[in-house]
């Protein structure tokens, strides 16, 4: 899950209306789910970290801007109006999340295995939450190609799509290729996977972490070898931050 600053609000207070934030969370994290990762271009919401309503909703964080990200509508519907118990849990705006999770080539999100119990168990309360822990369902067309429809199955795309990409760095290693990967990368999404796929190539790691907005500002990575930097820094103080 790739980590994101938000920065201090835009606004002194609270918004008027929860969906004013919304330009701003784009301008400063890029169109993807904070979550999943995956590109959205269009309904993409601003979402409510604790909920606004429910029986655990928290009405008064309705329009405070520590309280958003954004989120497609599969991570929202799924964690819907649930308990969010921050203490619990890892966020990608307060949490070093690169260091929580494996992406596998088949779609599957593991919990690394450098976390200690206790963060692990936080990282699985965040995959369960917002349902990045469901299985691919493979669904086939008339022609038994497999559609991606699920958040797994287009994670499995997205790898491979990736891998493509490392063996076209391969064959050309130029710096237009290079630039075109970033591209590439940038339009498809899944920061956590290119990162993955390119673990051994320091020099296009630090362009992932420059191209997508929102990952070089959370200090997560050191920025001359792309490792991270643990636990995050958490720069604007959320609370509860920092528990990796
Ligand atoms: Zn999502």
């Amino acid at each position: 899950m790739r980590p994101i600053r938000k920065q201090s609000s835009p606004v002194p207070g609270d918004f008027d209306e929860y969906s004013d934030a919304k330009p701003e969370l784009i301008s400063r994290l890029g169109m993807y789910c904070s979550y999943c990762e995956r590109p959205v271009s269009t309904n993409l919401a601003v979402e409510h970290i604790e909920p606004k309503k429910g029986p655990q909703g928290q009405p008064h964080l309705t329009n405070r801007w520590e309280n958003f990200l954004l989120a497609c509508v599969n991570c929202n519907s799924t964690k819907g109006d649930k308990k969010v118990d921050l203490q619990n849990l890892l966020l990608p705006d307060r949490d070093n999340t690169s260091a929580a999770f494996v992406y596998r080539k088949d779609g599957n999100i593991d919990i690394h295995n450098a976390l200690n119990q206790q963060q692990a168990r936080f990282a699985a309360n965040t995959l369960k939450l917002v349902g990045l822990d469901k299985p691919r369902s493979v669904v086939l067309d008339a022609n038994d190609e497999e559609v991606a429809l699920d958040r797994a199955s287009q994670r499995m795309q997205a790898y491979l799509l990736a891998e493509r990409a490392k063996e076209n760095l391969t064959a050309c290693n130029r710096e237009p290729m290079r630039e075109k990967i970033v591209d590439t990368a940038v339009k498809t999404g899944y920061f956590s996977i290119w990162m993955a796929v390119f673990d051994e190539e320091i020099d296009m790691k630090l362009r992932f972490i420059e191209a997508f907005s929102g990952t070089k500002k959370s200090e997560c990575f050191n920025q001359a070898n792309a490792n991270l930097v643990l636990p995050a820094p958490n720069p604007d103080a959320l609370s509860n931050g920092s528990k990796v």
